[in-house]
Parts: structure tokens; C-alpha cells; sequence
């Protein structure tokens, strides 16, 4: 691929979003960027996204909830989502037990990639019903 020069708007979103754990959506990306750079649109933290994430320089999330969601970490990680809150967190756990060799024998697909989501509550949102009592939050 040619090194093409990023655009000042390219680099606010990648820095945004690689000093961040948190997952953002494109909405709150753009909340960010606009900090920095006033005059940006959301729709060209939209289109700019679109580009980091077909180069590899950052991940589009589809896990659920309401919205998608960004990840400047594209090394390969899990996530675990809260039902309650939508609060996406990184597990970095050995996937040396490949999940895609386990499957390869059962399927003809040509495997190149896999998803793991674990799903419940966060700790915060753990804590909060501790100290409410009862109150279940179901899927
Ligand atoms: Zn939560
Ligand atoms: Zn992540």
C-alpha cells in the first residue's frame, strides 16, 4: 500500500481513539475530536473511521448494542460487554487453544477470523445491584 499522507482529521481520530479503552461510538468520537479540531462534521469522523477500519489501523465493532462501536487495539483481544450499561471492556486472555482449529474440521468454510463476546455485568453495574438487592437484569 502506498503511504499515503493522513489528513490532520484522520490522525485527531486515531489518536482519540488509541488513547482510549473505552470503546467509543462514532457519536462520542466526534464529541472528542471536536476538542481538538472545532470545524470537523460528523460526517467526516464517520467517512474517516470508515478508512482506519478498512486499513487495519483500528477495529469496527459489531457486538451488539444499540450502536457501533471503534477500538484503536487491532491486536487480536475478546471483549466483554455489560448488558446493563453497554460498557465494552478488553480481556486479553491466551487464545493459543485456537477456537478456529477446534472448528476448521467441522465446517468446509475457509476460517480467517472469530468473534468471542462474553456478556453480563461490568463491576460497576455488579456493585450497584449488590447494594440494591434483588434486582435481576436479564438478557
Ligand atoms: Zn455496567
Ligand atoms: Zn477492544
Amino acid at each position: 500500500m502506498s503511504k499515503k499522507r493522513m489528513t490532520r482529521q484522520k490522525q485527531a481520530i486515531l489518536e482519540e481513539l488509541r488513547k482510549t479503552d473505552s470503546h467509543p461510538t462514532a457519536d462520542e468520537i466526534y464529541e472528542r475530536v471536536r476538542q481538538k479540531l472545532p470545524h470537523i462534521s460528523l460526517g467526516t469522523v464517520y467517512r474517516n473511521l470508515e478508512t482506519l477500519s478498512k486499513s487495519g489501523l483500528v477495529k469496527k465493532l459489531d457486538i451488539g448494542g444499540p450502536q457501533k462501536r471503534f477500538d484503536g487495539e487491532v491486536e487480536s483481544h475478546y471483549h466483554a460487554r455489560c448488558l446493563n450499561c453497554d460498557r465494552i471492556d478488553d480481556l486479553f486472555v491466551s487464545t493459543s487453544v485456537s477456537m478456529e482449529d477446534i472448528f476448521r474440521d467441522s465446517c468446509d468454510y475457509q476460517i480467517t477470523g472469530h468473534q468471542l463476546v462474553l456478556f453480563g455485568l461490568c463491576p460497576e453495574c455488579k456493585k450497584r445491584r449488590n447494594i440494591n438487592g434483588t434486582k435481576r437484569i436479564q438478557d
